[in-house]
């Protein structure tokens, strides 16, 4: 495990930028730790300052902006079901909250982290010497992805199961940073390279997430994994219809970024599912094969349009 040179922890967004500048290029942020302390622990992450965003006041808590509902980036999952307006609006929230990890993970763990917690796949999350020994990849230094043999692309995937639910509610995030600050789909986060997984600057901070709110929305969460107690997606689907009768489906854990595709209630849903598996660039570097979990993409959102009625 890398050790920290350098551990800061600033009272201020401001402050925090400052030293997010000063520090450009050797840092990384720390909300609850569950996902970056144990990608340093296999030194995966290898930043020498931490700058922890714990005690910003700003990212805390959530209110009602206009017609959104802002959630603060360090509001902790299991905090979540506490918010009156998600468990009336958008209850397939908590549903997702809650198949994160343990409950004490639950209980440490941020939104806006769980949004930016790092790709994974079977080769990658493995220790230093695991890795050294196997022959590093593309995404730690290699010159070859070991899940497919290419030397292109890395398909490591994108395991955030909060994610795909707030994506397919349009949610938004505003992110500030130090040449200003700006508004973004949540699903624009999302690169679609295992590598660099995420559009966004080193230095950009998740302040808040927005949802809309009154849209009336319906959904449906779904999530594959080996264990039901504790354990990392290998498929995780949402659809969502709202009032103007919009499907949103979006997918997690079968490609380097969530899978997202839009119809309306009225579309062939065969056409629909088909346009999801395509889009899924599932590759064997999971617990599950690649095949298996396309073929559930199918199984999950068939029940999933069933159980919405649509
Ligand atoms: C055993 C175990 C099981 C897990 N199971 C699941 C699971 O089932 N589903 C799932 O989705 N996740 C799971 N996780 C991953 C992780 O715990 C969660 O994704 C968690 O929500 C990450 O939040 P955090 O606050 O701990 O993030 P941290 O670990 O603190 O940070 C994660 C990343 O986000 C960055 N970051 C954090 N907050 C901000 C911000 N506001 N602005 C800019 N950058 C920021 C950090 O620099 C870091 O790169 C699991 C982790 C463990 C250890
Ligand atoms: S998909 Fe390939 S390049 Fe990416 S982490 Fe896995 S083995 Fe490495």
């Amino acid at each position: 495990m890398i050790a920290e040179q350098t551990y800061l922890k600033p009272k201020t967004l401001d402050e925090a930028l400052n030293y997010a500048r000063e520090h450009a290029g050797n840092f990384s942020y720390l909300a609850g730790g569950t996902d970056i302390m144990a990608n340093r622990f296999h030194e995966n992450e290898t930043s020498r300052c931490l700058i922890d965003l714990s005690a910003i006041p700003e990212l805390q808590g959530f209110r009602t902006d206009e017609n959104y509902l802002r959630i603060g980036s360090l509001m902790r999952l299991d905090d979540l079901k506490n918010i009156s307006a998600i468990a009336s609006e958008f209850p397939a929230l908590l549903e997702a909250a809650g198949a994160v990890g343990s409950p004490v993970i639950r209980k440490t763990a941020t939104i806006g982290g769980n949004l930016l917690c790092e790709n994974r796949c079977i080769y990658y999350n493995q220790s230093q010497w695991w890795r050294e020994a196997a022959g590093f990849c593309l995404k730690c230094g290699g010159d070859l992805c070991i899940a497919t043999g290419g030397k292109k692309a890395c398909f490591s995937e994108v395991v955030s199961d909060m994610a795909p639910v707030l994506i397919s509610f349009d949610a938004e995030l505003d992110l500030m940073d130090t040449g200003g600050n700006k508004r973004i789909k949540l699903e624009d986060l999302y690169s679609g390279d295992g590598v660099k997984p995420r559009n966004m600057s080193q230095t950009a901070i998740i302040s808040g997430i927005l949802l809309p709110l009154s849209r009336d929305f319906k959904a449906v969460f779904k999530k594959l994994r080996q264990r039901q107690s504790l354990e990392f997606t290998s498929l995780t689907t949402v659809v969502s219809v709202d009032e103007a009768n919009k499907v949103k489906i979006a997918l997690g854990g079968v490609d380097p970024k969530i899978v997202v595709v839009e119809g309306a209630v009225g579309d062939d849903k065969e056409k629909l599912i088909s346009k999801c598996i395509k889009g899924a660039r599932a590759v064997d570097n999971d617990m599950f094969t690649r095949t298996y979990r396309r073929e559930m993409i199918n199984v999950f959102l068939t029940n999933s349009f069933r159980e919405l009625g649509i």
